[in-house]
């Protein structure tokens, strides 16, 4: 190669030599080229002269050594441009396709975009018409209710509420109009105003001139052939390409070195959301991504076109490439999200929820099950009440009230920190026997916190050493004024054990929600929180949702926090299947994707792909902020953060829990843990039983998994055991709690731990007189012992733990019984057990504990 080159500057100074070269194309093209005046190219293609196969192979022709030199350079010469030119070629074969790509994908916009301006002509045509229509019919409605009260004005005060109930069945037609109004007026403000439908328009224009543009923008100059022309012109073929690219580079350096022909700069309004892709942004801006990475690397950012960069960067690039930006938000996906404002005529009183806090033991769970029993057992016929988180009653006067099953703080909390804020009303259970105490004063706080108004309870009133004054005075100090004291706050003495003072209790809420005039409208699309969600042994994922506005009903589409779904069944609070719930009423509902969380807002939108987007939208968010979180973006946050690391240490946790609620309450347990030299952090939390990928992350973090009533599936025990990831179980928060709390302060005294020493699976379950139900079942890992300790497990969540009533092989009791035979366990006065359930027999033995 060497020589190649030494020959060749040996040749160019030998002088020049003018003749002709015929130089040949694929495609069967051919040119001749002067050789004189190309000859300084040789110069140029070097990569030419490395490989010049070809050209060697046709040496030799030329008598003399300059002649046969000449010869074989001008071979090699011709070689190079033909490879030049077929390169070339291939790029504007590239280039021309790229173009035809994006005219499709314009005409596609634009097609889309016609679409959708007929649309939204139509949707303002149909709102137009609908209004219309809605205002005859508020007016057929208006004279009907008023005929009505006067035919109604005749009977007594009390029943002129009692077609209200009814309403919404007289109403049923009226939904539909209404709701179609409301999502129509909807479309239409959004392409009346600067809203989604015209920043498209507007978006696809940009598009339009862009694709115009094309990268042919340099030589869109009067006259002159663009390169869009060129290529999409049918003699474009004809050019010589090698001419057309020179052409370019000509323009280009032209545009470099600042012609003074003025560049015509099409300034644009370029949308941005919250974080952009640097390719999407060169796209929109109609800038070459090149172009745009260089000028990111000025500011000292080194991104690659993929990466995203923030709304305030793009900003920068935008301003400097000289054109405008209109932020817009990711958010918009959710603008479907039905937000119009309810009419005053449209709201009805809607029953108020009311939550219970206090302290511990003072008898918030006591309280909402005699509620519960005295009023929905004695009422509903069946009256099996069901666990969902919530339930309803009706008080003797008639209101009905829908109470959060889950007493305290936490739930109130987490709710109220997502926005969530369902409770109306707070009832503070107070012990009369026990008064005011840390988690009451805590109570209150939460509750003033919230601007929701509070009733006391003051409770166990059957107890002789219960004294309600010491509490009422008790109170005054937390500036909580019950009535008995000449304040404002309602105080009730009750029982939860005799049942005194319930009524009273329910009346006393009654006329506070009275005062708060709580309304909502039942006809338009749901809105909702959920208040409990568990992915449920075969009903998949399963939430409980308390409707906040709207009516929710069987078959329609929601998107909840991360999730969507479309309601494939409702069940309320006593079990029973409905097709629909109204403002206040808690629900199951069945039918989603995934898991939600407590606090979750649930909304109803009209299709699938719209809570699909919305979803992964909100999925995407979380991440990109979790992201943000995790990574120090500038040195100074860094530097603080190495800090902070250098003197607290972490505790990382990983939480599996059975229902949401414990897991959150869990890490709200967590994180009050620690001080300024250690700290507990919750790196992740779920719902359900523990996974590899919860075990994968544990590893990575090097982090013990804590199961909470729930329990590690096969290939996560083996990845544990694998990887030395600690798995630890419990079913008992404040075991769980201080257990973390020993290993965080570093005092690991020995502990009572767990073994477990076998697994055994139940085939068969036979009733036997005088025993009760007998598991007939297979130990299938380890030993069953008789004096063991024993869990019930159903798909990995502990449904019962206890002891064995027996433990028999054949006809006898053993007391052991070994991995792989058949044997018969019956359980200490617990009898729910079915096929395929697995008992986990576990022992429990003093060890040093280790968990750093
Ligand atoms: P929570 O922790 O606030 O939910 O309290 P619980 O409802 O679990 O009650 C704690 C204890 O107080 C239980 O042993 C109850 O039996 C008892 N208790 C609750 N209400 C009353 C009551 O009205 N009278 C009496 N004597 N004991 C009660």
């Amino acid at each position: 190669m060497s020589d190649s080159d030494g020959k060749k500057t040996l040749g160019l100074r030998g002088g020049p030599r003018s003749g002709q070269v015929k130089q040949s194309f694929s495609h069967g093209r051919t040119k001749n080229v002067v050789v004189e005046t190309k000859r300084k190219r040789v110069v140029v293609p070097k990569p030419g002269a490395g490989k010049p196969g070809a050209a060697q192979g046709g040496q030799g022709k030329a008598g003399g050594v300059t002649d046969s030199e000449m010869e074989r350079r001008l071979k090699a010469l011709q070689a190079a441009k033909a490879r030049e030119a077929d390169e070339a070629k291939q790029r504007a074969e590239d280039e021309r396709r790229r173009e035809e790509e994006r005219k499709r994908r314009r005409e596609e916009i634009e097609a889309k975009e016609r679409e959708e301006k007929e649309r939204a002509e139509r949707a303002r045509q149909k709102a137009e018409d609908d209004e219309r229509k809605r205002k005859e019919e508020a007016e057929a409605r208006k004279r009907e209710a008023e005929e009505r009260k006067k035919a109604v004005l005749g009977t007594k005060g009390r029943n002129a509420s009692k077609p209200e109930p009814k309403k919404p069945a007289d109403k049923k037609p009226a939904p539909t109009p209404a709701d179609a109004q409301a999502a129509e007026a909807g479309a239409g403000t959004r392409s009346g105003g600067p809203k989604p439908s015209q920043r498209r328009d507007r978006d696809g224009q940009d598009k339009d001139r862009n694709r115009g543009k094309g990268k042919g923008g340099d030589g869109r100059r009067s006259g002159k052939l663009t390169l869009n022309q060129a290529l999409s012109g049918g003699d474009g073929r004809q050019r010589s390409v090698a001419a057309m690219k020179r052409k370019q580079e000509r323009l280009r350096q032209k545009a470099m070195s600042g012609s003074n022909e003025p560049r015509e700069k099409v300034v644009r309004d370029v949308q941005v959301p919250e974080a952009i892709v640097v390719s999407e942004l060169a796209n929109r801006m109609a800038e070459r991504v090149a172009d745009v990475v260089k000028e990111l690397m000025k500011m000292g950012m080194m991104v690659t076109q993929n990466q995203s960069i923030d709304q305030d960067t793009a900003e920068l690039i935008i301003e400097e490439f000289g054109h405008n930006i209109v932020r817009v938000s990711d958010a918009d996906v959710e603008d479907v999200i039905d937000t119009v404002e309810d009419k005053e005529e449209d709201l009805q009183p809607r029953p108020p929820v009311i939550t219970i806090m206090g302290h511990v033991d003072h008898g918030k769970t006591s309280l909402l099950d005699a509620i519960r029993d005295a009023k929905v057992v004695a009422g509903e016929a069946g009256g099996i009440t069901q666990h969902i988180g919530a339930y309803q009653v009706t008080t003797d006067s008639g209101t009905v009230l829908s109470f959060l099953d889950t007493p305290g703080h936490a739930a109130f909390t987490s709710m109220r920190a997502r926005g969530a804020q369902v409770t109306d009303i707070v009832v503070l259970v107070v012990a009369a026997d026990d008064s005011v105490m840390p988690q009451t004063i805590e109570a209150i706080n939460h509750s003033k916190a919230a601007g929701v108004p509070m009733i006391v309870a003051i409770n166990k009133c059957d107890k002789p050493t219960a004294d309600p004054m010491k509490v009422r005075t008790e109170l005054l100090q937390h500036e909580v004024i019950v009535e008995a004291m000449s304040g404002e706050v309602q105080d009730v003495e009750v029982s939860a054990h005799t049942g005194q003072g319930l009524d009273e209790l329910l009346e006393a809420i009654a006329l506070q929600s009275e005062i708060l005039e709580l309304k909502a409208n039942p006809t338009r699309a749901a809105s909702g929180a959920v208040i409990e969600a568990q992915l449920d042994v075969g009903r998949g994922p399963v939430a409980t949702v308390l409707v906040q506005n709207g009516t929710l009903r069987q078959g329609d589409i929601f998107v909840v926090g991360e999730q969507w779904g479309k309601v494939r069944a409702l069940v309320n609070d006593k079990g029973d299947r409905v097709q629909e719930a109204g403002p206040s009423v808690p629900v199951e509902v069945l039918g989603l994707n995934g898991t939600p969380e407590a606090g979750d807002v649930l909304n109803v939108v009209d299709t699938e792909a719209q809570a699909r987007e919305i979803a992964d939208y909100r999925i995407q968010a979380a991440k990109d902020k979790r992201a943000a979180a995790g990574a120090a973006t500038t040195l100074d946050q860094m530097m603080a953060k190495a800090k902070a690391d250098e003197n607290v240490a972490e505790l990382p946790l990983i939480v599996k829990a059975d229902v949401q609620g414990s897991a959150e309450a869990i890490v709200q347990a967590m994180e009050k843990i620690g001080n300024d030299e250690v700290r507990v952090r919750v790196i992740h939390t779920g719902v359900g039983a523990i996974t590899e990928s919860d075990v994968g992350l544990a590893e990575a973090s090097s982090a013990p998994v804590m199961g909470f009533n729930v329990r590690a599936n096969a290939p996560a025990r083996n990845a544990a055991n694998q990887k030395g990831v600690e798995i630890r179980y419990y079913s008992v928060i404040y075991d769980l709690v201080d257990d973390v709390k020993a290993a965080a302060s570093g005092l690991l005294s020995a502990e009572i731990r767990e073994n477990f020493i076998g697994y055994a699976e139940i085939k068969e379950v036979f009733k036997v007189s005088g025993v009760g139900k007998v598991a007939g079942c297979i130990v299938t890992e380890g030993v069953a012992r008789r004096s063991a300790g024993v869990r019930l497990l159903r798909d990995n969540v502990v449904i019962h733990e206890g002891t064995l009533k027996t433990l028999k092989r054949f006809k006898d009791e053993v007391a052991e019984v070994q991995s792989g035979q058949e044997c018969g366990m019956a359980f200490e006065n617990y009898d729910d057990i079915r096929p395929a359930d697995v008992i986990e027999i576990f022992e429990r033995e003093e060890i040093e504990r280790k968990l750093d």
